[in-house]
């Protein structure tokens, strides 16, 4: 029986506490809290539970958060805001002696750059305090880095080579739209790509590299070797991974905007200055704006997208190396995800699905006991046998192959 707070009250959110409250045996109260207050009440209010309340905080502030947890002593605070808010929560949680989970990896404002550093100088901190501080719970990161726990644990003596792949077949009827917050979707696509290799890092130009891959259900869909944070923990969790890469499907259509959008500027991150006019019509007022936030306020909200969603997502890890047995194997464990169902269940659609739910299954995890561990954690450093079987259950269901044509 123990108290969470849920920051951040979008898609991923909105997933993980549905999800929460279904489970109140785990979770005895869940605060919900985010920027606008509004969308936390409307969000409580469609839960309709008692155990489910909802509050107000700028995450971006210290003061803030120390004053909420204050207010209701949580045991433990699942971070569903944006990567920005991660070091102000962490810090928060220390001062408070609250543990810890997200879904994604710091990433300062003004640079579209992410890494584990930024949050894995807080191990001691968190060690210390007795706290535990569980990093990258949702899907991918998350589960993939999971499924690979699981394959070194149950099939393999050593991994060699991980290709994680990430498809979404879905068709939500609109030209343009990121399916999650289009900011942080954007500034990750148009990112350099990173691989690993032979002990080091190996860059790419943005989307340079890309191959046809056939996904189960779904077929062959063009694959994108893009750089996704997971790899960092992985390969050095892993350290007989030879090459770790991380791919991501993208429609024609979906690129073709995508090139237009960067080639007019608008998926810059740095202020620019425009004439706006004022509001009692006198004339105008220079202003400051970031292109890709404004860009943000009129793209569909992936929010809304779910309604008219249909197909479905497939994210998995295809592992080969040398098996238990001595021999050279190769593994596929993945999972689909029908954007329609997750809708229906949630309001949501797959891609906040897949996110919300491991999280709220990692923080189950937590609470039960079975994953706490005083420092700052990457997911596949627990153990992955509980989760599985709960995320089995929670909707996302998982499956294997063995020894089949990896396609990589
Ligand atoms: P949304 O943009 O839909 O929601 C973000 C929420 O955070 C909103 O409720 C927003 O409030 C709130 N928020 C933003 N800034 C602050 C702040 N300063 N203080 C308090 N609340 C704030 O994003 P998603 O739900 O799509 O994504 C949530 C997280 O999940 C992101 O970090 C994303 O990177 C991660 N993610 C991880 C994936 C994985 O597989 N690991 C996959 C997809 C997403 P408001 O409504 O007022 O703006």
């Amino acid at each position: 029986m123990s108290k969470v707070i849920i920051i951040g009250c979008g898609g991923v959110g909105t997933v993980c506490a549905h999800k929460c409250a279904q489970h109140p045996e785990v979770f005895s109260e869940i605060v919900i809290a985010s920027r606008t207050l509004s969308k936390c009440q409307a969000l409580v209010d469609t839960i309709g539970k008692p155990n489910v309340s909802a509050d107000q905080v700028d995450a971006d502030d210290i003061e803030q958060l120390v004053a909420l947890f204050e207010r209701h002593r949580p045991e433990l605070v699942i971070n569903l805001a944006l990567p920005y808010q991660d070091l102000t929560i962490m810090e928060a949680c220390l001062r408070c002696g609250v543990n810890y989970l997200d879904t994604a990896n710091y990433e300062p404002r003004d640079e579209a750059h992410f890494e584990y550093s930024w949050q894995w100088a807080y191990r001691e901190r968190f060690e210390q305090a007795g706290l535990t501080a569980i990093l990258g719970c949702g899907f991918d990161p998350g589960v993939t880095s999971i499924y690979t726990a699981h394959a070194a644990k149950h099939h393999f003596k050593e991994i060699h080579y991980l290709d994680i792949v990430d498809c979404n077949a879905g068709n939500h009827g609109k030209a343009f739209a990121t399916n999650f917050n289009p900011e942080i979707n954007i500034r990750e696509i148009t990112q350099k790509g990173l691989y690993w290799q032979d002990g080091k890092w190996i860059e790419t130009e943005p989307l340079e590299i890309h191959q046809p891959l056939t996904y189960p259900n779904i077929g062959p869909r063009e694959s994108y070797l893009m750089h996704h944070e997971e790899i960092e923990s992985l390969v050095i969790n892993y350290p007989t991974i030879k090459r770790a890469r991380f791919w991501m499907t993208f429609g024609e259509q979906y690129l073709r905007y995508l090139d237009v959008i960067q080639n007019i500027g608008m998926s810059r991150i740095d202020e620019v200055e425009y004439d706006a006019p004022l509001a009692d019509g006198s004339g105008n007022a220079r202003v400051k704006i970031v292109p890709l936030q404004f860009l943000k306020a009129v793209l569909p909200n992936p929010q809304d997208l779910g309604e008219n969603y249909t197909g479905q997502t497939s994210i998995g890890c295809r592992i080969s190396g040398i098996g238990k047995d001595g021999q050279p194997l190769t593994y596929y464990i993945y999972n689909n995800c029908d954007h329609h169902k997750a809708f229906e269940e949630t309001g949501m659609q797959a891609v906040s699905y897949t996110t919300g739910v491991p999280a709220m299954t990692g923080a189950m995890m937590f609470l039960k006991g079975l994953w706490r561990k005083p420092g700052v954690h990457n997911v596949e450093e627990f153990d992955p046998d509980p989760f599985l079987d709960e995320v089995a259950r929670a909707g996302l269901p998982w499956h294997e192959m063995f020894n089949i044509d990896l396609e990589l």
